[in-house]
Order: structure tokens, then sequence, then C-alpha cells
């Protein structure tokens, strides 16, 4: 009969029995939800024994190199030893490497980019509580030519992740990344199109990502950003973003105070009541629309109703 350790403690396996099934049922405690190979909540890692190839079906190559399995779907031929999964193995380790304040409720974070870690301008990565395992999804800001990963944190009061961020990270802590996700990216396809990029205070982090890309790409047609935010507080890249629109003749930066007047070169009132106005100057529009979820709902429904195709519109809505 097969010999499993886990946790320092010894489990026999019957004969056709899983090891999932084995342990737990000589009170060992591993965790699963379908028993059938899916969820993967029973993933376990052989620090020694050989785990069967039908047991790693559906996990990552680079788990399943470090020894990975679903305890589910192994019936032990031979002794082995498992430990829990380490998130170390399962996210990638990111060190911190500068946190600053962009206003008085926005941080930008950077870390180093780990070797192999690839993405596209726009799109986001989970960030992970390495004790805990708590996580959030926040935008990439960068451009991979940065060499760092940066991001736009809003400080939330009673925010578990953002307040974390402040109290306890500063240069050379470590935190996890998940690999890059999302879709709300430039493409090489939209170089003859105008670009409408609009997005609500931190909502501004994949946008930048996006108009880098763009300006970077070439892109020779219109590029329009509207960054909406309450108060001109809040308008945290403004003599940045004059920067770049005073060096590249196609691009217009359009600052949007919700709650005060129109600053210069800007406009005052909801930014999704100003989207048919902007459109209404060019046709073959795409846009990317990104920040708070109903204001991003609103843009949309506004981009649709002046007649684009829902494929010419990408978001990413916060949540
Ligand atoms: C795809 C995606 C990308 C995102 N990118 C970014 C980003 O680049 N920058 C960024 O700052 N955030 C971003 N977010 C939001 C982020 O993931 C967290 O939800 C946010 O930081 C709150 O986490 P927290 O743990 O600090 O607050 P929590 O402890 O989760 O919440 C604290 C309080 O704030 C409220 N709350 C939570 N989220 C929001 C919100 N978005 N707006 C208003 N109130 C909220 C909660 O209801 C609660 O009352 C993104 C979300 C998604 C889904």
């Amino acid at each position: 009969m097969p010999t499993v350790i886990y946790q320092g403690k010894a489990y026999e396996c019957e004969s056709d029995e899983t090891l999932l099934d084995g342990v737990n049922r000589q009170g060992g405690t591993i965790s699963y939800g379908c028993r059938g190979g899916f969820c993967q909540s029973c993933m376990v890692k052989a620090v020694k024994g050989t785990p069967p190839a039908a047991a790693q079906a559906g996990i990552r190559p680079a788990m399943k190199k470090k020894g990975y399995f679903l305890s589910c779907l192994c019936k032990p031929e031979s002794d082995f030893e498992i430990t829990p999964p380490d998130r170390r193995d399962e996210f990638i380790p990111a060190t911190v490497t500068g946190l600053e304040y962009l206003n008085p409720t926005v941080i930008r974070l950077t870390t180093k980019r780990p070797d192999g870690f690839n993405y596209r301008p726009g799109q986001f990565v989970n960030l992970i509580r390495p004790e805990d395992g708590l996580a959030r999804s926040y935008s990439l800001a960068s451009i991979p030519s940065d060499g760092e990963l940066a991001f736009h944190i809003r400080l939330l009061p009673d925010g578990k992740m953002s307040n974390w961020f402040i109290d306890h990270l500063q240069c050379g802590t470590e935190i996890l990344l998940s690999d890059a996700m999302g879709d709300c990216c430039y493409r090489k396809g939209y170089a003859d199109r105008p670009l409408l990029l609009a997005g609500t205070g931190t909502g501004l982090a994949p946008i930048y990502g996006i108009l880098r890309d763009a300006l970077a790409s070439g892109h020779s047609q219109q590029i329009r950003l509207l960054h909406g935010a309450l108060s001109s507080d809040g308008l945290y890249y403004d003599q940045l973003l004059r920067g770049v629109a005073d060096k590249h003749n196609n691009f217009s930066y359009i600052p949007c105070l919700l709650n005060e007047a129109a600053p210069e070169g800007g406009l005052s009132g909801p930014i999704d009541s100003h989207i048919p106005a902007q459109l209404a100057s060019d046709s073959n529009w795409v846009a990317f629309l990104c920040g708070d979820s109903e204001v991003v709902t609103s843009m949309r429904k506004s981009c649709v109703t002046h007649g684009m195709d829902e494929s010419a519109i990408h978001s990413d809505a916060f949540g």
C-alpha cells in the first residue's frame, strides 16, 4: 500500500483510492471542490514521488514542472511526500521599487518587472498579499520598454489592500503578481483610426499605458484623452499630459471636472455627457473606457448611441 506523507503525518492509500480521499479519510485536510479535476482546489505539490501525467491535466506548465498535481485525479502507485500549494509557486514574486503619492488619495506603485513577465499596455494583473493571499486587480500604467511595472492605486477609506500598500510596503518588499489579463489594448489595425481614451480617477492608469503604446507605435490619426475627476486634485497627471500634448500634434488632453469649473482647455460636468461631442468631430472611432463601473457603462452607451460598433469599444470597469 503506497504511503503519503503530508504535513508530517503518514497516510496509506488503498488500491483504487485517490490520494485526496485516502488522506482525508484518515483525518488529513486537503481542501477540495469538484473532485473531478476541474476546479483545482485540491492541487498539492509533490516533494517526493512523480505524479502521473493524468493528475496534471490542465495545470500550467511551470507548475507541472514544480511537481503540482490534482490529488483528486491521482491514484498513487508508489510513495509520495506532498505539501499544500505555495503561493510563491502559484504567483510571480515582484520586488517593490517605489511608492509615491500622486495626490492625497492616489499612489504610484512600481515593481521590478519579473523575468519572463510579458504584458500588453492596458492589461491588468492581480496583486496578491503574500501572507494571506488577499488579491485585488490593478491596471498596468507602464509599457514593457519601461523595464519596471507601474500601477496607480486609489486609497479607499477602510480599503484592505490599498491601505496595506501604504502601511506595509517599502522599496525591497516582495509582493505577488498574477499573469497579465484583459484585452483593453491598442492594436496595429487601429493605426488609421481616431482614438478616444476616456477614464475617471485611476482609470487613467490603463489609458495612459494605451496612449504611450499608440504613440510609440507611430499612431498618426488624432488621439483624444479625457480624464474625469471630481475636482482639480484628481487630475494627477495634468502637467505630464499637457507636456505630452505639446510634443504630439495629433494628441489632445481634455481634463474634465465634475464639481468645478472647466480647467484650461478642459470641460466641466459628467465626463459621459461630453462623449457625443467628442465623437462628432470625426468618424470610425475606437474607444477605450476605464474606471468607475457606472461611468464606464454610461460612456459605452454614448458610444453605441453614436453608432459605434461594440467591437470598437474596449473597456475596463473597476467594479
Ligand atoms: C479589471 C480591474 C482593474 C482595476 N484597476 C485598478 C487600478 O488601476 N487602480 C485602482 O485604484 N483600482 C483598480 N481596480 C479596483 C481595485 O481592484 C480594488 O477594488 C480597489 O483598490 C479596492 O480595494 P481595497 O482592498 O483597497 O478596498 P476594499 O477593502 O475592497 O473596499 C473598501 C471599501 O471601498 C469600496 N470600494 C471597493 N472598490 C471600490 C471602487 N473601485 N470604487 C469605489 N469604492 C470601492 C468597498 O465597497 C468598501 O466599502 C480595478 C478593478 C478591476 C476589476
